[in-house]
């Protein structure tokens, strides 16, 4: 288990480096990163929230019927469908483990292809839709540098701005390095 990092850790805000090696360290790395995802607990988790700034992801998110779909993306690229243009709903609400407790709505593509390397470097290709779609582009966005708050629509963007502030938080333009919280401990986001 490792602490998650929040808005402002430079490591969040700038893109993440390739995997060139995959051994052990990386197993490690990824035992980790689930641990750490099924604490907090969250459908999805870049390395870069737990302070690593390499291009690995991980992702939990059961299909409808309860068919499990956990895996690992490691040097992934990420090819999505046009964006509809139209206004946000409540179906839109997405969230960020390290933007902990708040939720925020952002039109995403309704699919799109995941080709990635496993943990042992064999290349896979995943097609998504919905939701576990939106889990893709979400943590993809990690691995550029980006949140999701980075993303939102003025007015909820501006909103975002305000909770990140009060709480002691930076943001991109206002980097603030070294704030995290523990999953399991601080529990943020039950
Ligand atoms: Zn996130």
């Amino acid at each position: 288990m490792r602490p998650i990092v929040i808005s402002g850790d430079p490591v969040l805000h700038q893109p993440a480096a390739p995997v060139s090696s995959f051994d052990s360290a990386l197993t490690e790395l990824i035992d980790d990163m689930f641990e750490t995802m099924e604490a907090a607990p969250g459908v999805g988790l870049a390395a870069p929230q737990i302070g690593v700034g390499l291009q690995v992801f991980v992702y939990d998110y059961p299909e409808d019927d309860g068919t499990p779909r956990r895996g690992v993306a490691v040097n992934p690229e990420l090819f999505i469908s046009p964006l509809e243009i139209r206004e946000t709903t409540d179906a839109d609400d997405e969230g960020c483990l390290s933007f902990p407790g708040e939720r925020f709505p952002l039109v995403r593509a309704e699919k799109c292809i995941l080709r990635a390397q496993d943990a042992t470097g064999k290349p896979f290709m995943l097609e998504c839709e919905g939701w576990f779609a939106r889990i893709m582009q979400h943590e993809f966005d990690h691995l550029l540098g980006y949140l999701y708050v980075d993303r939102l629509e003025y007015a909820f963007e501006k909103e975002a701005g305000k909770i990140g502030k009060k709480r002691g938080w930076g943001s991109r333009e206002r980097l603030k390095p070294g704030i995290s919280w523990m999953p399991g401990v601080d529990n943020l986001e039950d």
